[in-house]
């Protein structure tokens, strides 16, 4: 067991995948967890797993890719939860194309759901966590925005965007004993990488490239987010941790 005390979470994206599997592991560990999503069924599907787990919830549908919305969440999330100490910015999209073939909307979609949503997000509800000089922020970034990958420009600058953000807002949330870090996953079974894992194929191609040769789990991202939220990790700040089957070594 991780320690966590009395500790309120947000989490993106917690409606599927990687999100979903962040939501219930720290709700396993006593957190109450806000689970954002796009659609309410989402959001509201894992909210009811960790309440008839016996974990605490609430399930919130925000478009994190509208400043404004999130703004309006915020407000009136503060008020029913005076601290969230624990902010998880998972949500995130693909609209792939080579360069010359990508429309603005899929650059524009991209960074504002995957980037601009972190910058929003983290001024609002990091503002108070600063304040009780206790909090941790989780950036999901992706191997792309370390190694690049042919097809994805607006999702590796997004994801490169949100280390940059990452250590940046590390330096600056250190004094007030905030940490912020990234996990930047490779190749994990979930709905976002389906069309690739379920295609023989693309999916001994990509594994070329992986050296542990095989996919990874929602749970492989959960497990060291979960910790990186913990009382233990509060001595780490400002890092990157890859976990992608040896693919950024
Ligand atoms: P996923 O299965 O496609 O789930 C994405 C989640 O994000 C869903 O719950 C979705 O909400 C939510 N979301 C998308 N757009 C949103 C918006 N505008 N407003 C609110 N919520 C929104 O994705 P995943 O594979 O779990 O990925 C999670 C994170 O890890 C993403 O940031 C992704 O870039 C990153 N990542 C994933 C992989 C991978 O291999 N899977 C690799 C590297 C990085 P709904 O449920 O309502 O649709």
């Amino acid at each position: 067991m991780l320690t966590f005390t009395h500790r309120t979470a947000l989490v993106t994206g917690a409606g599927r995948g990687i999100g979903k599997a962040i939501a219930e592991t720290l709700a396993k560990q006593g957190v109450t967890v806000i689970c954002v999503s796009k659609s309410a069924e989402s959001c509201g599907a894992t909210a009811a797993t960790i309440v008839a787990a016996g974990g605490k919830a609430k399930a919130l549908a925000v478009d994190v890719a509208d400043g404004a919305a999130i703004a309006k969440a915020s407000e009136d999330l503060l008020k029913e939860f005076p601290t969230i100490d624990i902010l998880v910015n998972n949500a995130g999209i693909t609209r792939d194309g080579l360069l010359f073939r990508m429309s603005e909307t899929d650059w524009n979609d991209v960074i504002s759901t995957n980037l601009t949503s972190c910058f929003h997000w983290t001024k609002l509800i990091g503002r108070p966590m600063t304040r009780a000089r206790w909090g941790r922020i989780v950036n999901l970034a992706s191997v792309s925005g370390i190694m690049g990958n042919a097809g994805q420009a607006n999702y590796s600058a997004a994801k490169a965007g949100m280390i940059g953000l990452t250590k940046t807002l590390a330096r600056e949330f250190a004094g007030r004993s905030v940490t912020v870090n990234a996990v930047a996953p490779g190749f994990i079974k979930t709905d976002m990488t389906t069309e690739f894992v379920n295609n023989p194929e693309v999916s001994a191609k990509i594994l070329e490239a992986v050296p542990l040769k095989r996919f990874g789990e929602a749970a492989d991202i959960a497990n060291i987010t979960a910790y990186l939220c913990s009382e233990e990790a509060g001595y780490i700040t400002g890092q990157v941790f890859s976990v992608d089957g040896g693919m950024a070594m």
